[in-house]
């Protein structure tokens, strides 16, 4: 047996019956173990048709070998992809003799932290592999890919070379205790942190997005009992999921499906009827409503349009803006008139039939161009961060921002630089990639240029 230092295998698809089964293998063994399974050298990046003889010579498939050798490979290391049978079972068997040949089964996501710690990707990066796995929609796919291709790392990288350029300017006076930053630098420093201040901000302000397009667009369907919330939310989903009954106040759990409306995908919720005189039970559901309605990102608001719109409640009044509210008048097929005058609102108002399905495209329409309306742009990329990034960002705004105080209220440049070393490494624990001789080499151009 080759003895075989730490070179990791799994089964790249998953798991069920597909028409092929991708096993991977990457470390430092993998060109031998590949060489010794297919008989004869593999070159890299060509891909070789041939049996896979298990260790006691059965034949266990006939397979495609891929061999990649590092560090143009995946991880970064050597790498083989074997393409074999969808049939799990035989996966299963390359697997058992991958093993037998001395691998070690690779841990959840262990190819993509060797791709990390060889250099091949950043930390955002390798989060952007996962949501691509697990992308729902047209709008998550091509987030994720701008991520993997380095958008966010590139925004990083901009504000982490100014706050380099700010803290060696600073760090230049630690050494000479006499002397002070003269006040026009000061000014000039302050300028440049409050921009990247401003920046982080931005950043910042893509986490609902980014929230949105991991989770879907929470949309919350209201309205009153009976306005056909159900019917609608069944109309939107193409079947029958809520129950739809005659009697007011009908769904008191909360019922949620995921759709996909063009380009994104909404988690759909119907909610209990905003009754204003609500049964006890009822209130319970109600109560529930306006607790989902505070957090949704998206809001249908169903009338009956056969009767006078009740007034909402306030607090779910107090949410709806043009920006995420589309007022859906209902049972139009119930009206004489096809279209009926709808009551004026700067909002999106729409004339539907959940029954007959009369307007629903012009509904999922109004949707989509809302929901485009949610995505953040900064300058030519699309970003969205997600929840580390976000904890990173704040933390990283706390130290500017502290920073910033102590350098108007004429703190020594210690102090200032010690908080602004703290937001370096919280941005550089985004990406993962602040090391110290970057941090070095821009202190000694410093040196050099002056003092
Ligand atoms: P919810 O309480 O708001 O969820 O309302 P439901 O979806 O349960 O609907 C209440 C009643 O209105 C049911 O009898 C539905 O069949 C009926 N309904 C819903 N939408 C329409 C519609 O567009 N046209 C007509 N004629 N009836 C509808």
């Amino acid at each position: 047996m080759p003895r075989i230092t730490d070179t990791i295998a799994a089964l790249a698809t998953p798991n069920g019956t597909a028409a092929l089964a991708v096993l991977r293998v990457s470390g430092p063994d993998t060109q031998a173990l590949g060489t010794g399974i297919a008989g004869s050298p593999l070159l890299p990046r060509r891909t070789r048709h041939a049996d896979y003889r298990a260790r006691n010579g059965d034949v266990l498939d006939d397979v495609l070998f891929t061999f990649y050798r590092g560090p143009k490979s995946y991880t970064g290391e050597d790498t083989l992809e074997i393409s074999s049978h969808g049939n799990p079972f035989i996966a299963q068997k390359i697997l058992e003799d991958l093993f037998a040949r001395g691998c070690r089964p690779a841990q959840p996501g262990e190819f993509t932290e060797r791709a990390f710690l060889n250099g091949r990707i950043d930390l955002s990066q390798a989060e952007a592999v996962m949501d691509l796995i697990h992308a729902r929609s047209d709008r998550a796919l091509a987030a994720a890919n701008k991520q993997l291709r380095g958008a966010l790392g590139r925004q990083l990288k901009v504000m982490v070379d100014s706050l380099l350029d700010v803290l060696a300017r600073i760090e230049a006076y630690i050494d000479f205790p006499d002397e002070d930053l003269p006040s026009e630098d000061r000014a000039g420093v302050i300028l440049e942190l409050q921009a990247l201040v401003s920046h982080t901000y931005r950043l910042l302000s893509t986490s609902q997005y980014g929230a949105i397009l991991r989770d879907g667009i929470k949309t919350v369907i209201i309205g009153e009992p009976n306005a056909g919330k159900s019917s609608l939310l069944n109309r939107l989903i193409g079947r029958d999921r809520a129950l739809v009954s005659p009697e007011p106040g009908t769904t008191r759990d909360f019922i949620e499906e995921r759709i996909i409306i063009g380009p994104h995908c909404l988690r759909i919720i119907d909610t209990a009827g905003l009754n204003p005189t609500p049964a006890p039970l009822e209130r319970l559901g109600m109560d529930q409503t306006l607790d989902r309605v505070t957090e949704a990102d998206l809001f249908l608001v169903v009338h009956d349009a056969t009767l006078p719109a009740a007034p909402l409640p306030d607090p779910v009044a107090r949410k709806l803006r043009k920006e995420n509210t589309v007022l859906v008048f209902n049972k139009i097929d119930l009206k004489e008139s096809r279209n009926p005058p709808l009551p004026p609102s700067d909002m999106c108002a729409l004339a539907v039939s959940a029954l007959t399905g009369e307007g629903i495209g012009e509904l999922t329409a109004a949707i989509v161009r809302l929901a485009d309306g949610f995505q953040q742009n900064l300058g030519s990329e699309v970003i969205a961060i997600n929840a580390r990034h976000a904890n990173a960002l704040i933390e990283a705004r706390q130290g500017l921002q502290d920073g910033t105080d102590k350098l108007k209220a004429g703190e020594s440049s210690e102090l200032v630089a010690s908080d602004l070393r703290s937001a370096l490494n919280a941005f550089g624990s985004i990406t993962g990639r602040i090391d110290n001789e970057q941090m070095l080499d821009r202190l000694f151009a410093s040196f050099c240029i002056g003092k």
